[in-house]
């Protein structure tokens, strides 16, 4: 016999989406439990975003968890652009009136809105088997085994943070549902080190060799990636080939300043773009990777889940406060217009910085002119700043 829980919102996914989600509605008074499949060691474990819109930090401060991402988080005003041997610089603040980005791992941002959520006694069920979702055009129900035992939980709305391979999506009436999407021919071998970032800013390369990125967690923890085909295997790199082809890619001044080290993690990631539409089906919203992907170059994946976040957080206290389904009504609409334009600059960064397998000579001439007109041009810089930076919000 299940042991039946009821609350009044069930999120599933304890990744930054449910996290905040969970945070913001606890914060609101709404009664809410995250199940998640893995343990709580496991998702901090998880080695991804670090670049924060001023619109995620925001949230992020509404949620009460932003004291040591003000302390120990990077303001970054600009970023570089290395291509045909120069460095480029643009200017977020200059040409944005004053925006900036931080850099603060998607880890911590994690392990403070765990800390949170725990010290404030709200439930998060680690370690859940076989979740799987009920009833979400009337009278939601999700039910799991933990520990060998039946659970279910009746709820009032469910939020599915789950992330691209996750339950509720795929729950979905195929009918109800449509997807977009384009998987890009190469994916990013990523190199994670106790070492000091090379430059104090981002440096996106564009190399005839292949994309290559130096970023940072911190100041003495680097994140580096080069451009590497999709059956790339992490294993088969060794820290120095590594080192040797990341060398390679950057600009000279780039590569005699590279304090190079041991990785502590390294991996491939497949380069993706994806949305599903619309967000919500009757008593189910999608957030978060759940609902879309963005290749990583825009900086986009975890401010894009803040944003959904953002939205739904507000419809559901409007809901249970106001009395008014305004909000829910509007959800999938408001997320859809912000992330098909994240979507847009993402392609866009990503068309623009990597080699393309079999594109062709006219392609790589169109893209020399792309960025040659892009560091020629304070419209085209403001633009990018403008989209890198997080566009506004409408509302
Ligand atoms: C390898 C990698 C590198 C990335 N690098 C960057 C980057 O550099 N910059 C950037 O902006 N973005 C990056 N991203 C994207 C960014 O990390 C995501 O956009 C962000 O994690 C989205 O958060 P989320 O909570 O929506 O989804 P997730 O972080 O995927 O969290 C979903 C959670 O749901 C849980 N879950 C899944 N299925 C179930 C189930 N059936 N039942 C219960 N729980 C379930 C998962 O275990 C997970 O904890 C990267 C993503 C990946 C995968």
């Amino acid at each position: 016999m299940a042991e039946i829980k009821r609350v009044q919102v069930a999120i599933i996914g304890a990744g930054p989406s449910g996290l905040l989600l969970g945070q913001l509605l606890h914060r609101a008074g709404i009664d809410n439990v995250i199940v998640e499949q893995r343990s709580g060691e496991y998702v901090l474990g998880r080695i991804r975003a670090g670049v924060l819109e001023q619109t995620t930090v925001d949230l992020l401060e509404e949620a009460g968890v932003a004291q040591r991402l003000h302390e120990e988080g990077l303001i970054h005003d600009g970023t570089q652009m290395s291509f045909g041997g120069r460095r480029y610089e643009i200017n977020f603040r200059k040409l944005t009136g004053g925006k900036t980005v931080t850099v603060y791992g998607q880890t911590e941002v994690t392990r403070d809105l765990m800390e949170a959520r725990q010290s404030e006694g709200a439930a998060t069920i680690y370690e859940a088997a076989d979740v799987s979702i009920h009833h979400f055009d009337s009278r939601p129900v999700v039910r799991f085994r933990k520990d060998g035992a039946k659970h279910e939980i009746a709820c009032d709305f469910i939020a599915g943070c789950d992330g691209y391979h996750g339950v509720t999506r795929a729950s979905v009436p195929a009918a109800a549902i449509k997807t977009f999407e384009r998987v890009y021919p190469f994916g990013w071998l990523g190199l994670l080190s106790e070492t000091p970032p090379v430059s104090e800013h981002l440096i996106y390369c564009n190399h005839p060799r292949g994309f290559a990125l130096c970023s940072m967690r911190s100041m003495t923890r680097s994140r580096y990636y080069v451009q590497c085909s999709l059956d790339e295997n992490a294993e088969s790199w060794t820290d120095q080939m590594f080192w040797d082809e990341l060398r390679r890619r950057v600009d000279p001044a780039a590569a005699e300043a590279l304090v190079t080290g041991p990785s502590i993690e390294k991996s491939v990631a497949q380069l993706r773009s994806f949305v599903a539409e619309p967000m919500r089906f009757g008593k189910l919203f999608l957030a978060g990777d759940a609902a879309h992907i963005v290749p990583p170059t825009g900086a986009k994946g975890l401010n894009l889940a803040a944003s959904d976040v953002r939205f739904l957080a507000r419809a559901l206290v409007e809901f249970y406060r106001d009395r008014s389904e305004a909000g829910i009504d509007h959800y999938s609409a408001r997320a859809l217009a912000r992330i098909w334009k994240a979507e847009r600059f993402s392609w866009w960064m990503t068309s623009l910085l990597h080699r393309i397998p079999d594109a062709g000579e006219f392609a790589d001439r169109i893209q020399r002119a792309e960025l040659d007109y892009l560091f020629s041009s304070v419209a085209a810089q403001t633009s990018l700043a403008e989209n890198y930076v997080g566009l506004p919000f409408q509302d």
